[in-house]
């Protein structure tokens, strides 16, 4: 039997490869205008890290990790999702004497157990920040700030941005009885997940897919009942200086996400168009994570997206581009010039513009049919004649224009056409 690529991953190709590369260049660019520094850390952490950062009871750690025993009998785990590893990396290099803020971004592979599907993958690329040491609301709408001067770029203005608040390690142990005395009330009817949720991470009800509980949960107790008057003050002043900075948005109050070490404000970024897989990029603060992961206490936000599934929504808005990259130059070449030719493309390559040559022996009509598959801006015929007297004609496959260039000039002469395009 043939081998295949494992069950939810995924060979890609070009265009799309050229998408994700677009995404990757605005998205660089704009982290950088924004100050954030990239970080990249390993694919694979001790296990314990994600236990105790991502938290026991989150479907992540409960279900969809990748976890292995290495040639020592460590027990290793393939990134889940980037935080985590992040907050590792910020506690080993003793970046909290860094200049504060610290502002990192990241742009990774993760890994999921999960059952596959359009936009969910078992490795999906996620795009992410970190921001470590700006507390409360400021913190927070620089991250937003950036999310939406990024989709703004991307031309996507068409979204909704949810956002809510679980509340802080004073105010969340009141939600928490809250929740699980109205969810007592109700146990029996629980999935087995939430009843075991019940006792040791009631939030996580929130946000079970289960029809029954879902329809208890519609009736709960929410967090943001239970807000002490800093976390409520917090969402007041985040609220106003997102209007300021004209970042619209929707107060969720069922939303919570799926990782335990979010604190105060969460987000989220949801589409119309992506049907079930309807997020596409989450976010929010962790303040506790950095203390319980062994480090002094330190406030931090941060996000990820998945790459994928924000270029299956731009892709739906026609919002990609093209990401084909037509030949500047094809040079036709004989059996007695494919030599030369093969040269003067390495040369002419140098400029970093593409140049096609044929290097398969190919008669002048099997060249002259792979042009019209490639469209090259430009054709060049270089036979024996053309290289004694040292210059080729060229044709612009636009209106059919010649014209002579000497071989010397022909890289100027292609640099200084590309620049015209381009202004
Ligand atoms: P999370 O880390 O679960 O908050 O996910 C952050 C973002 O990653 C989501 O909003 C999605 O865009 C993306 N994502 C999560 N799981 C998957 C998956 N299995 N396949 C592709 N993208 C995913």
């Amino acid at each position: 039997m043939s081998i295949k690529a494992p069950k939810g991953c995924r060979d890609i190709f070009e265009p799309e490869v050229k998408q994700i590369q677009y995404l990757e260049r605005v998205y660089r660019e704009t982290a950088e205008a924004y100050g954030f520094m990239e970080i990249r850390v390993p694919t694979f952490e001790q296990t314990e890290l994600f236990q105790r950062g991502v938290g026991e009871t989150t479907d992540i750690v409960n279900k969809e990790m990748y976890t292995f025993m290495d040639k020592g009998g460590r027990s290793m785990t393939l990134r889940p999702e980037g935080t985590a590893g992040v907050v590792r990396a910020y506690l080993e290099h003793g970046m909290a004497n860094w200049p504060s803020p610290v502002k990192l971004y990241y742009n990774y592979h993760v890994f999921r157990y999960e059952r596959p599907q359009k936009g969910r993958f078992r490795e999906f690329q996620q795009f992410g920040m970190e921001l470590f040491g700006a507390p409360g609301a400021m913190g927070t709408a620089e991250i937003l700030s950036f999310l939406h001067s990024f989709f703004q770029r991307l031309g996507l203005h068409d979204y909704s941005l949810q956002l809510n608040s679980i509340g802080c390690q004073d105010c969340r142990p009141v939600y928490n009885e809250t929740l699980r005395s109205y969810l007592a009330l109700h146990r029996e009817a629980l999935c087995p997940d939430c009843q075991s949720r019940l006792e040791r991470n009631p939030l996580r009800c929130l946000d079970c897919k289960n029809p029954k509980c879902q329809e208890i949960m519609a009736e709960a107790p929410l967090p943001s009942d239970c807000l002490c008057a800093s976390c409520a003050e917090e969402e007041a002043a985040l609220l106003e200086i997102l209007a300021r900075l004209g970042v619209s948005y929707e107060l969720n109050r069922q939303l919570v996400r799926g990782l335990d070490y979010y604190t105060g404000t969460v987000f989220e970024f949801v589409s119309d168009e992506l049907g079930a897989q309807s997020a596409f990029c989450g976010g929010g603060r962790y303040d506790n994570l950095v203390a319980e992961l062994g480090g002094a206490e330190t406030p931090a936000v941060g996000f990820a997206f998945g790459v994928e599934r924000l270029r299956l929504e731009l892709e739906a808005k026609g919002l990609l581009p093209e990401g084909e990259t037509r030949p500047v130059l094809q040079l036709i070449s004989f059996a007695d010039t494919a030599d030369e030719a093969l040269i003067l493309a390495a040369k002419l390559r140098q400029t970093g513009l593409r140049i096609e040559t044929d290097i398969l022996g190919r008669s002048f009509k099997a060249q002259m049919k792979q042009a019209s598959r490639l469209e090259p801006q430009y054709i060049a015929i270089l036979g024996v004649d053309e290289l004694a007297a040292g210059q080729v004609e060229l044709k612009r496959q636009a209106d059919g224009q010649t014209e002579k260039i000497a071989l010397e000039a022909l890289a100027q002469f292609l640099l200084e056409g590309e620049r015209r395009c381009q202004n």
